[in-house]
């Protein structure tokens, strides 16, 4: 063997393994009986980032998710069904772009998802009264809290915490005219006080921004993980994200 050919094999293998890593390929996939939940924020046509991913990028996601026979839940239904393939999409705080950009998606695909909700959340375009009824009327999205104002809980004192707490489920509630059973915690902050605190206001679970995939979400159902999305990803990442829990971007 020559040096050229030795040193185009090394240089081939160190290509390899910088895509894989890229890709995060040495993680495994997890098991299809294994529930997936998917965390997004705002659909909108604007620059893709952590928090935006474009109505198309959204549609070609839902669409590759149904053809991968993917069973698409409300967070609720999720911790009760022993479907293999259930998913549920998820959207944190409650941006009026879910509406007008997701909620004709989640229509087109007959998809389920779960929308939380911080009513008073002050820095973005929040959904209106009106809109939140008729997507709660059509069966196909759950509210959940996401506390009154998007506060960070851990930097809380523990009853103004708790105020926010359950300020937010009655609000969700008023506003949905149903009980509202599912929290994620605003900027995925929380400690075992504040589990305890979703516990006590009644909640049956809550959702984190832990990126993970687990076998059984009723074990941990006050701090149940996401797969984060970003509106960068391309599809080879998507995939490695909802098969594995995490993409590295
Ligand atoms: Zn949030």
């Amino acid at each position: 063997m020559s040096l050229g050919v030795i040193l185009g094999y090394i240089a081939s293998v160190v290509a390899g393994l910088v895509l894989a890593n890229r890709y995060q390929l040495w993680r495994l996939a997890k098991p299809a009986t294994w529930p997936r939940l998917l965390m997004y924020h705002s659909i909108a046509n604007e620059a893709p980032t952590g928090m935006n991913t474009t109505p198309a990028k959204f549609d070609a996601q839902l669409a590759w998710l149904k053809q991968q026979g993917y069973i698409f839940c409300t967070v609720s239904e999720l911790l009760t069904t022993s479907q293999p393939k259930a998913i549920a999409i998820t959207f944190d705080d409650g941006f009026a772009n879910n509406y007008h950009n997701a909620f004709p998606l989640l229509k087109k695909y007959q998809a389920k998802a779960t929308i939380y909700l911080a009513p008073e959340i002050a820095t973005i375009d929040k959904l209106t009264t009106a809109q939140i009824t008729e997507m709660q009327d059509s069966g196909l999205i759950e509210f959940g809290a996401h506390s009154v104002t998007h506060i960070n809980l851990l930097q809380t004192a523990a009853e103004p915490a708790r105020q926010e707490i359950i300020g937010s489920k009655q609000q969700v509630e008023a506003l949905t005219g149903v009980a509202c059973r599912s929290f994620a915690y605003p900027f995925g902050r929380f400690s075992d006080e504040t589990v305890e605190l979703i516990r006590a206001a009644g909640f049956s679970s809550a959702v984190t921004t832990k990126k993970k995939i687990i076998a059984n979400l009723t074990a941990q159902a006050f701090t149940i993980p996401r797969i984060s999305t970003h509106g960068a990803m391309d599809s080879m990442q998507f995939y490695i994200a909802v098969s594995r829990g995490r993409y590295k971007f």
